[in-house]
């Protein structure tokens, strides 16, 4: 079911719509003409003290929604009414050390379990039917600056989860579980030189020792995969990005840093890494490699190719070949990219501009040469999915513009504490917008359209067959676009800021939308000059659902969301009618 998840319409069992990732819905009942009936169904309050960031993706089966909020809580609510069936809310313990709010992403379904991960880093496993706890597991200690945001994912009949923690050279890790009981299958560390375990007990290296790291630094060298993976059921590959390395100041650790900052695609049996390509080598901005994999295949001069694409933090959307690793296409998705000039394609290295910090060690005092430099280390793009339309053949992806101001410091090693050597301002480049929503054609490389926004975009996108894009905004809306053009088709505002994950499925014949609302995340925490921007955003806790009204307006009487029922054609109102 979840490997088939896209072209079932009834449910949403797979984070992301289906195993690549596309975050696409071939429903088309909601379309360009028909869109600017939705309307809220249901909404439903996370309710208590604590709400901050939602950045949840909602699962959907059998008529019940699955949603995890902030602090680590779940619930299982009635699609169809919005009661709530059970909430789960998971003791934390003092001390966790979430970098970047206390987000949750998403829960997997597998059987009649429902799991997801914790902020003090554990794996809890509920009965999908009663919330109660089946099984339990620890991912990594939290003392050491771990922690667990993203959604689990099920691949080939196995759990899959990464990890939290680069900001405190916390080392990443990708391990398998049997998501009935939690045994561990297997375990791979992202950085070389530590070793993982393959699922007959045996272990091996990551890669060689002191290859791409000089002397001890790799024990503590980060790279966090903290925001899940991507699967091909017919190669058995599971895709991972891999977050920055650690410290930050790269003075303290030359040579490539391999796998941080990187792709990797694994073996779903034995978890060993088949290829890897790194987009950042030797990262000195925070480039954390960790954004989503994209698998879709491309027909390009005649053939198919088993593509997937990734728009990266560091500026630059990336095609490769998934099979192979090989780099097909790197142009930049944002306007300012001042760290490399582009990609070379023949070696698939970036082409640097020297747009590095200075050495603390060089100068008399504790800090080294600042450089200003674009994107920002919030990135080009952040945790919030792109989506690729099989309608369009193209990728929408919610970027921003903006640079920072970065030096770098001195820093130690401290188990359990920030572990960066670096000071940094976040600034915007633009007065007028930071967030842009792009439309990317993943064979030329060209943006077909973008729509700006005042403040950064922090959501995830959805697109449909019936050519619409939704996404939402800090200012609180979720909006629908023409996915050909960026028009602005319907928007409803939510009463926090979106930077949700929307969804889309069918019930009782009726196509559904939801989305989480609730303003938080990194831009609030650490967006240096931008955040006065978002200061004002009320902090928020909602599903909301929508779909058309059941008792639904004659089509001459209704005036429309925003009141400009002009838009409607003739034609398009007889077909409105007719297919409604
Ligand atoms: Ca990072």
């Amino acid at each position: 079911m979840i490997d088939n998840d896209l072209d079932d319409v009834e449910r949403v069992v797979a984070y992301g719509m289906n195993p690549q990732a596309h975050r696409y819905s071939p429903l088309d009942k909601l379309n360009r003409d028909t869109v600017k009936h939705l309307t809220p169904a249901w909404a439903f309050s996370f309710g208590g003290e604590k709400q901050r960031g939602q950045e949840s993706f909602t699962l959907v089966h059998n008529g019940v929604i699955y949603v995890t909020g902030s602090y680590s809580r779940m619930w299982a609510v009635d699609a169809r009414t919005g009661k709530r069936l059970w909430q789960y809310e998971h003791r934390l313990p003092e001390g966790i050390m979430p970098c970047c709010d206390v987000v949750n992403r998403g829960a997997a379904l597998y059987d009649d379990l429902v799991i997801f991960g914790t902020l003090d880093a554990q794996l809890v496993a509920l009965d999908r039917e009663t919330g109660r706890v089946r099984w339990r597991d620890r991912i990594a200690d939290f003392r050491a600056g771990y922690s667990y945001t993203a959604a689990p994912m099920i691949a080939n009949d196995l759990l899959i989860t990464g990890n939290s923690g680069g900001e405190f050279g916390a080392i990443g890790e990708i391990q398998a579980r049997n998501p009935r009981t939690g045994e561990m299958v297997w375990r791979r560390p992202v950085i070389e030189g530590h070793m993982g375990t393959l699922p007959d007990g045996s272990e091996t290296m990551t890669g060689t020792l002191n290859a791409t790291w000089e002397g001890e630094a790799w024990k503590t060298g980060g790279g966090a995969p903290w925001l899940g993976g991507t699967y091909d059921p017919e190669l058995n590959l599971i895709y991972f990005g891999t977050g920055n390395p650690a410290p930050w100041n790269a003075h303290s650790r030359p040579g490539d840093n391999l796998y941080s900052s990187s792709t990797l695609a694994l073996d779903a049996d034995t978890g060993e890494i088949v290829w890897h390509y790194q987009t950042t080598p030797n990262d000195h901005w925070d480039y954390d490699g960790v954004n989503e994999l994209v698998l879709f295949d491309m027909e390009k001069g005649g053939e198919t190719i088993k593509a997937a694409a990734k728009a990266d933090r560091n500026g630059f959307f990336y095609v490769l070949n998934r099979e192979t690793g090989e780099l097909l296409l790197a142009e930049k998705f944002v306007n300012h990219v001042t760290w490399a000039e582009g990609i070379d394609l023949e070696t698939g290295r970036p082409i640097e501009t020297g747009a590095r910090p200075g050495n603390p060690a060089a100068t008399d005092g504790d800090r080294g040469e600042s450089v200003t430099v674009a994107p920002a280390f919030l990135g080009g793009k952040n945790w919030n999915h792109m989506s690729y339309s099989q309608r369009t053949g193209l990728f929408y992806i919610p970027s921003n513009e903006w640079e920072m101001e970065i030096w770098n410091e001195p820093v130690t090693y401290r188990r359990g504490a920030a572990f960066l050597g670096a000071g940094f301002t976040i600034k915007p480049i633009y007065d007028d917008k930071i967030g842009v929503l792009r439309a990317m054609d993943p064979k030329t490389g060209e943006i077909q359209w973008e729509v700006p926004n005042r403040t950064p975009l922090w959501s995830s996108i959805l697109t449909t067959a019936g050519g619409l894009v939704f996404y939402g905004t800090p200012e609180g809306y979720l909006k629908a676009v023409d996915d050909e053009t960026g028009e602005e088709l319907w928007k409803f505002q939510t009463g926090s800021g979106v930077v949700g994950q929307p969804v889309t499925w069918t019930m009782d014949g009726e196509q559904y939308v939801a989305v989480v609302s609730g303003w938080g995340g990194a831009v609030p925490l650490w967006g240096g000059e931008v955040a006065p921007l978002v200061r004002d955003i009320s902090q928020g806790g909602m599903l909301w659902v929508f779909n058309f009204p059941k008792k639904r307006p004659s089509v001459g009487d209704y005036s429309g969301v925003d009141g400009s029922r002009a838009h409607l054609s003739t034609a398009r109102r007889f077909s409105f009618g007719k297919t409604l």
